[in-house]
């Protein structure tokens, strides 16, 4: 797993220390020695993750970490801030800057590791969410910037701790801020944790009869909490589990006695990036659902009806089963425009796709094929029932008036319906023609009714 690291710090042997050990992990070095200089780089060319030192002249790390936390460009970019042992503050306000870690100097080797693989592995995953969300987003969903403004804050956490001592610290400190369930049982955890939509797990290592670490793996190969966020918490001579726990995919690790500002801290980061992983996911989801479906009537597109239409008659033919095309032409549309404007023709697309909704099976397909022309394709139905069909929706749409223009206004419409059935040897674009030649009469023999191939 390679990854372009930037280091930062105002002092050459620290910058040349962390270099060397980074390079020989095979990690990708590049070097600013000033906070300018880091947000220039940033600005030129992507980075995976940042290792910021505070206490540089000029602009200090803290700022650095804001900055770069408020642009939407770099926002996603994971963030480490060095500090000081003898500065514990100086943790906390980096986490409240938006740091999504920090590092104590002197840095042991095993936490420098540690913390730049799991960084690296989360950056990978968003990398790839947000690739697939911008597609969506130039589609016109826009929920990308908002992480920016997301304050981390009324996250549901589930503690998993079986010391009263220690969970009830634990509450206390969050419960202000953030819905808190307690679990003391590490097998009724994992149950919990699949069934209720937490933003975080905290995981007590300290369980006499039982390798919560276990608990922590387990969690990471279940569908329903594989995003879920893990913070474990354990004692500081117990640092070789943490370093475990961070390789089996646990997200972060607090050592006792535990500090109540870090924690809130860590706590706020955690619910905040697994808010922006969710909303990216659903991005996605909704892209995807988007290059399927049309985005006026909700009906699949042309591309999706023809793709699947080419493997529904592959199925229908090596099963001997019918399979038969409806093709619908709206009548007389243009003058709807011309007349009324395009949002009273927009409606009357939008209402008719609903009738044509609720008058087919589960089965069927519905698409809308072009402007006003749509296709049902539906499987296992012979002629008889097709006709049935279209002269159902005839009926439904010529029957009833459409409201547009807020309902002030009933407009009357009509559908010319052309049906064709499978024949063996059929193709998508066979079939789809002697559709449209059906339909081509039924408009040339005076609209308003339904005509089949074979008659
Ligand atoms: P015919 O009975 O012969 O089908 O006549 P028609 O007017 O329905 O057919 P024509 O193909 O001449 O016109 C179709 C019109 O549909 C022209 C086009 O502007 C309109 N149209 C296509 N897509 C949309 C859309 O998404 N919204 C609206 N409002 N109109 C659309
Ligand atoms: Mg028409
Ligand atoms: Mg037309």
């Amino acid at each position: 797993m390679s990854a372009r690291v930037l280091v930062v710090d105002d002092v050459l042997a620290n910058v040349k220390l962390l270099e060397a050990r980074l390079t020989a992990e095979y990690f990708e070095v590049v070097t600013a020695m000033s906070g300018q200089e880091a947000l220039d780089i940033c600005a030129r060319t992507p980075c995976d993750i940042v290792l910021l030192d505070v206490m540089m002249p000029g602009m200090d790390g803290f700022e650095v970490c804001r900055r770069l936390k408020a642009d939407p460009a770099t926002h996603h970019i994971p963030i480490v801030i060095i500090t000081a042992l003898d500065q514990p503050s100086d943790r906390v306000k980096g986490l409240e800057a938006g740091a999504d870690d920090f590092l104590t100097k002197p840095v042991s080797d095993l936490a420098l590791l540690a913390r730049v693989r799991s960084l690296t592995r989360l950056k990978m995953m968003t990398d790839e969410l947000r690739m697939r969300a911008i597609s969506g987003h130039q589609a016109g969903i826009n929920a990308l910037g908002d992480s920016v403004l997301d304050d981390g804050l009324n996250g549901r956490v589930l503690v998993v701790d079986d010391r009263a001592a220690s969970y009830e610290r634990i509450q206390i400190a969050l419960r202000d801020s953030h819905k808190v369930d307690v679990e003391t049982s590490p097998q009724e955890a994992l149950f919990r944790a699949a069934e209720t939509d937490y933003d975080l797990m905290i995981v007590s290592l300290g369980f006499a009869d039982f390798d919560a670490l276990r608990l922590c793996s387990q969690a990471r190969s279940l569908e329903r909490t594989r995003n879920l966020p893990i913070l474990v918490i354990a004692e500081p001579e117990d640092t070789a589990r943490v370093l475990r726990g961070l390789d089996l995919g646990v997200n972060d690790y607090l050592l006792r006695p535990i500090e109540r500002n870090e924690l809130l801290a860590r706590v706020m980061t955690q619910v905040r990036r697994k808010r922006y992983a969710d909303r990216l996911r659903t991005n996605v989801q909704m892209s995807m659902e988007l290059a399927l479906t049309d985005g006026l009537t909700g009906l699949y597109n042309r591309r999706y009806m023809e793709t699947h239409l080419e493997t529904l008659l592959e199925k229908a033919e090596d099963g001997g089963r019918p399979l038969g095309i409806i093709m619908i032409d709206i009548d007389h549309f243009k003058p709807i425009n011309d007349n009324y404007g395009h949002d009273a023709g927009d409606a009357v697309l939008r209402e008719f796709a609903a009738r044509v909704q609720a008058s087919v099976r589960g089965i069927d397909l519905s698409c809308r094929y072009g402007g006003e022309e749509f296709v049902i394709v539906m499987p296992d139905a012979d002629l008889s029932i097709a006709s049935v069909v279209g002269e159902r929706l005839r009926k439904k749409i010529g029957g009833l008036p459409f409201s547009v223009s807020n309902g002030q206004r009933k407009l009357d419409v009509t559908i010319s319906v052309g049906i064709a059935m499978r024949q063996d040897g059929d193709k998508a674009d066979t079939i789809i023609k002697r559709a449209d030649e059906a339909l081509y009469r039924a408009k040339r023999d005076g609209r308003n009714r339904v005509v089949s191939d074979a008659a």
